[in-house]
């Protein structure tokens, strides 16, 4: 990563990235950009390098920030119109994080509405371009991020990860993405999803960035109970000879031959690199996704109620009475998904259903988390592919949600145990499409991955 310094200005570092994203505009990476704090920021770091000051690790870094992290520089819109024209009042402690060791947000990158989906084609903005084949779909929810990485605009971009959102656009478009253990990184200020499952990682071209930007936000926050005491180190762990289990149960039926091939293709370097690897079958595994699509829009309908009209956002023009007022500020303010979540999620928690649907899911929940505590009982690390096939059309999912959900197949179930899991770039298609590949651990085992990573980056 580079960083400002006596010979590299952070003027020049941010300008350059907002050239970029100037001469890529057509990607939509952005729903809207912060030239001028950003030059202003970075004029402020080359002074105090000019004066020999303290300037930190991060020091002129330009980034992406998804827009659904809080800062008050510009609205923070979580691409819903609901939140059109919202300027927050707070900063999240990510962000925070990131910006007292020297980065400069240039921008706020485009996510599906509320990071419901895995295309960005829910944002109420437009949808993002994939950066390798701009008639494909970036991912989402975080494709803006992704793809801003992709196409070299930043070094590195913030997203959000509730069920892959950071794991499968980064796999789209050729880049690393990590969803770090569940509390790793505070999610105070951020739009919040799902609360039980939603993490706050990176995008970045290699796994000493993605390290250096996650040491930087890791550790306990006073504002989110849920975050884990700071358990990231700076130097990446030794991991030569580390087992790893390839998942049988996502490398058949329904899986891209492709794709299958590049998963094939990494386990092959990964033994090259000195680790073990040996098929494991999880049949647990196949009911993650029937978990995920209840618990999550049942914390989606419990988190998108405050959004009433009164309290925060959109207000309905066409409201005649306090009922009406809900109905028309959710109706005009929410995409079709966001309401399809709402009324899913609604639907599992009402009090007929519960014990068949809510209840009976998170039981399941808890025996997918004993199935993954006993395979880590043999393995070091799990790999399997990202997404079942490389980016889709545009389009091409938008008229049936359940194959948009199928998507989600093989990132959910790491995000419902909470573990850290990391998606790294592994070949491309025939076509010259980013096949990626996953690797998942045990909770705290994040570095365990990006050294593993490493060591394939290594070999070439
Ligand atoms: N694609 C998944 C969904 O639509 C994950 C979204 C996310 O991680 N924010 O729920």
């Amino acid at each position: 990563m580079r960083i400002a310094n006596q010979t590299t200005k952070a003027v020049d570092l941010v300008r350059e990235a907002l050239d970029k994203a100037k001469k890529f505009e057509d990607y939509h990476c952005f729903i809207s950009m912060n030239e001028a704090r950003a030059l202003e920021k970075a004029r402020e770091i080359d002074e105090k390098i000019a004066r020999g000051e303290e300037v930190g690790r991060l020091a002129g870094v330009p980034y992406a920030l998804k827009d659904n992290y809080l800062s008050p520089d510009g609205v923070t819109t979580a691409a819903a119109k609901m939140l059109d024209n919202f300027p927050a009042p707070i900063t999240a402690t990510a962000v925070k994080r990131i910006e007292a060791e020297g980065a400069i947000m240039i921008g706020r990158s485009n996510l599906d509405a509320y990071a419901h989906g895995s295309s960005t084609e829910n944002s109420y903005f437009g949808p993002t371009k994939n950066a390798v084949d701009p008639t494909r779909v970036a991912g989402g929810s975080s494709g803006g991020s992704a793809v801003a990485v992709a196409l070299g605009i930043v070094e590195f971009a913030l997203g959000s990860d509730t069920g892959g959102s950071i794991r499968q656009p980064a796999s789209y478009n050729g880049v690393y993405g990590i969803k770090p253990t569940y509390g790793t990184v505070s999610r105070y200020g951020v739009v919040a999803m799902a609360s039980s499952t939603d993490t706050m990682g990176c995008f970045a071209q290699n796994a000493d960035d993605v390290n250096l930007v996650m040491d930087v936000m890791a550790g306990k926050d006073a504002k989110d109970s849920t975050t884990l005491e700071k358990f990231w180190q700076p130097n990446l762990p030794e991991t030569k000879g580390k087992k790893i289990g390839l998942i049988s149960d996502f490398m058949g039926d329904g899986v891209d031959a492709e794709v299958a091939q590049g998963v094939k293709d990494y386990a092959a370097k990964l033994q090259k690199a000195g680790y073990e690897v040996e098929e494991v079958s999880i049949p647990m595994l196949k009911y993650g996704l029937a978990i995920y699509y209840i618990v999550q829009p049942a914390e989606v309908a419990s988190n998108l109620s405050r959004y009433d009209g009164v309290r925060y956002g959109l207000r309905s023009e066409k409201a005649q009475d306090l009922d009406s007022l809900y109905q028309e500020t959710r109706n005009e303010g929410f995409m079709p998904e966001n309401k399809r979540r709402i009324l899913i999620g609604n639907y599992v928690l009402s009090s007929g259903y519960f014990d068949a649907y809510y209840l009976k899911a998170q039981k399941a929940r808890t025996l997918l988390i004993d199935a993954y505590r006993k395979t880590f009982e043999k393995f070091d690390a799990l790999l399997c592919p990202v997404a079942p096939a490389p980016a889709f059309k545009f389009g091409e999912k938008t008229e049936d949600p359940l194959t948009m959900y199928m998507e989600d197949v093989m990132s959910v179930p790491q995000s419902l145990a909470g573990l850290p899991s990391i998606s790294v770039p592994a070949g491309t298609t025939k076509n010259g499409l980013p096949i990626g590949a996953q690797l998942s651990a045990w909770r705290g085992n994040d570095q365990m991955l990006l050294s593993i990573a490493k060591a394939v980056e290594e070999l070439s």
